[in-house]
């Protein structure tokens, strides 16, 4: 799940895992580093960074299962530029 705000109306936007992954696949089969999409309230167009996108994909084909003692801080909202 991804969650932004439009940048126009403050509308909160969710994105679905794997809303989020077409995007991502769209994006980079335009070598696009922006993916935009349309505000569902003010239909303007709203631009996603692929790269914050790319974060919110699971890693699921991680292949091996190893034990992490130490979990990452995983970058919220509110991620420092
Ligand atoms: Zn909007």
């Amino acid at each position: 799940m991804f969650s932004t705000r439009c940048t126009h109306c403050r509308q909160l936007i969710n994105l679905k895992t794997e809303e989020v992954r077409a995007a991502v696949a769209e994006s980079e089969a335009k070598h696009e580093k922006i993916y935009v999409m349309h505000c569902p309230k003010c239909r303007k167009l709203v631009k996603l960074q692929v790269k914050q996108l790319k974060l919110k994909i699971p890693a699921e084909v991680a292949a091996t299962p190893e034990p992490a003692p130490a979990p990452e801080t995983a970058p919220d909202e509110s991620a420092p530029q």
